[in-house]
């Protein structure tokens, strides 16, 4: 195992370069210290997941992932209905792709972390071997639960919106 001196994220022997920040790896840990950061962050790891595979959907990411696809289908065809006003519209695209992206991140990991991948490949030089790190999962389910949430407040907005022009 080691660390980065940089950004101090746990890293596997085999890298060269951190996944999260993209600075030289210097020599693995001693085997004790090794030993400890590993166990911590499977630990954190899996918090961060619960199921501890950060690349499986849990049972609730699948369905709030159906939910936001639904919603994002719901938000299309809303704003190409004419009726509505332009300012409500606006709410409603907005909508759409905070949807669409929480719900690619809460269905789809795999795709996520291919697409993370393709970005780290131009930043880190040794990224076919780069796995999840624990920031990455962190990150991947705040946009899950924070897109979700942003879905709800734009939808809060647009019907508000509606209610005011019909009034
Ligand atoms: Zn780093």
């Amino acid at each position: 195992m080691k660390r980065c001196g940089q950004c101090g994220a746990e890293q596997s022997d085999g890298r060269m370069f951190c996944v999260d920040c993209g600075a030289r790896l210097g020599e693995p840990l001693p085997e004790e210290e090794s030993r400890r950061a590993a166990a911590s962050l499977s630990e954190k790891i899996g918090r961060a997941t619960r199921a501890g595979d950060d690349l499986a959907p849990g049972r609730a990411e699948r369905a709030v992932g159906i939910a936001l696809f639904a919603i994002a289908a719901v938000c299309v065809v809303i704003w190409q209905i004419p009726v509505f006003p332009p300012d409500v519209r606006k709410l409603v695209f907005a909508a759409f792709f905070a949807a669409a992206a929480a719900g690619m991140n809460a269905a789809f990991p795999q795709l996520m972390w291919g697409l993370e991948k393709l970005r780290l490949s131009l930043t880190v030089r040794d990224s076919e071997t780069a796995e999840p790190s624990w920031w990455w999962t962190v990150c991947r389910r705040a946009l899950i639960w924070g897109g979700a949430a942003a879905v709800l407040i734009l939808i809060a907005l647009a019907a508000w919106g509606c209610v005011r022009a019909g009034a």
